[in-house]
């Protein structure tokens, strides 16, 4: 909460002058939590943490109500439960999570393709080319966050500055829920009161260093002659954290790469033997690859399947296919092939794979009906059902022949 009334005041001193503060650190609020809460509203409010409840399970994100309490992310689940023994633990569904980190990949594209995404929810964006299409800086950062606000229904936080290291601790401070601007002119204003801590790869060792030297605040450090800090850090960093202090920072937002290939794979808890089985597990893995590959606006050319047997050998089979596809059926239909074509004969198997390679976005990629199949139909059953799924959630739908639901590897 400090933080929060920290970054208040800080917004009322810093002044609102956005010129040259072209770069966007946007990083969702408390994701994983939050992406529980909105499918459980009953949770809204409440200290929920996400993570493994038994054994040596760890927390992986916690709500605001839950971090009061001194819960963190990373933290072992038998100690965030001592802190706040009414908490209520979640497990983890990290397709869930990529299918709204997907959703909001698609959001932060449509300001701008320079987006270097960090982390599922977390991303730097440079705006240079689309200030004078859609506003000021601070203009299209509290677009974002309402856009984000609006489609997903989760909150953003937001920092806009003039480089990646400013935005990033500009973000930091506006959480939660928060926008912040650090004006290129009062950057060193807003740096120099920091704790060392705050400066990028100052860690815990380094920042404890520091302070045994007396060095608390970035300004203490920022007045240092060159030489002593590099007796301090050493030459390679000493440059780095100068530059820092004085809220220098060249690096370029670097576009992320896009995704190679997409799969799911299931490691049974108990081996499979009926075909029947196996093809209707194949079937459910198919529609979670299509339903990532079409929500990442995806297409795919060589779907390959992948079987880990009792004895732990493991083969994959790939199919290379003339055109394009993100269809449910058509992946599941090549799969399934793929494993007819093996003929196993009540073989026990333990872990069962669909992948999606050679990717190509959706509108680039080509699109012919394949002979056996109509150009239509299906594509039009599976946006219903990706629809519905945005709506309702992901558990809303499934292919008609799935029943049981083991646990998910991805
Ligand atoms: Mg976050």
């Amino acid at each position: 909460m400090s933080r929060s009334q920290l970054n208040r005041s800080k917004i009322a001193n810093l002044g609102d002058d956005d010129t040259n503060c072209h770069i966007l650190h946007l990083d969702m609020d408390a994701f994983y939590a939050s992406v529980e809460v909105r499918r459980n509203p009953a949770l809204a409010g409440k200290p929920v943490v996400v993570g493994g409840a038994e054994g040596r399970g760890v927390v992986v994100a916690a709500t605001y109500e839950a971090r009061e309490f001194g819960i963190h992310a990373a933290m072992p689940m038998s100690r965030a439960m001592r802190l706040c023994p009414t908490a209520i633990v979640v497990p983890a569904d990290h397709r869930a999570y990529a299918e709204v980190s997907a959703q909001l990949y698609q959001i932060l594209l449509s300001v701008t393709p320079y987006v270097e995404t960090l982390a599922l929810d977390e991303a730097f964006l440079d705006i240079s080319g689309a200030i004078k299409l859609l506003g000021k800086p601070t203009e299209i950062a509290a677009k974002l966050r309402t856009e984000i606000k609006t489609q997903l229904n989760l909150t953003a936080s937001v920092g806009v500055a003039s480089n990646k290291f400013l935005a990033k601790l500009a973000s930091t401070y506006a959480k939660p829920d928060g926008l912040l601007l650090i004006p290129e002119a009062a950057a060193v204003k807003f740096l120099h009161p920091l704790p060392v801590g705050a400066l990028w790869g100052v860690g815990e060792k380094t920042e404890a260093k520091l302070q045994e030297l007396g060095l608390n605040v970035i300004g203490d450090i920022a007045n240092l002659p060159l030489a002593t800090l590099t007796r301090i850090v050493g030459a390679a960093s000493a440059e780095h954290l100068h530059n820092l202090c004085w809220g220098i920072d060249d690096r370029e937002v670097i576009v992320s790469e896009p995704e190679k290939s997409i799969g799911n794979e299931t490691t049974f808890g108990e081996d499979l033997f009926d075909p029947t089985e196996v093809e209707a597990q194949l079937l459910r893995l198919a529609d979670q690859v299509a339903a990532r590959l079409r929500s990442r606006e995806l297409s795919s050319r060589t779907i390959s399947i992948k079987i880990r047997f009792h004895d732990f050998t493991t083969i994959t089979r790939s199919k290379t296919l003339t055109s394009y596809t993100h269809s449910t059926q058509e992946i599941n239909q090549i799969a399934r092939q793929l494993y007819r074509n093996l003929n196993l004969q009540r073989v026990r198997i333990r872990l069962l794979g669909v992948r999606a390679e050679g990717l190509q976005s959706t509108q680039l990629a080509s699109f012919q009906p394949t002979l056996d199949e109509p150009d239509y139909g299906w594509s039009e059953a599976e946006q219903a059902v990706d629809q519905a799924r945005a709506k309702f959630g992901e558990r809303a739908i499934k292919p008609a022949r799935l029943i049981a639901e083991p646990d998910e590897e991805d």
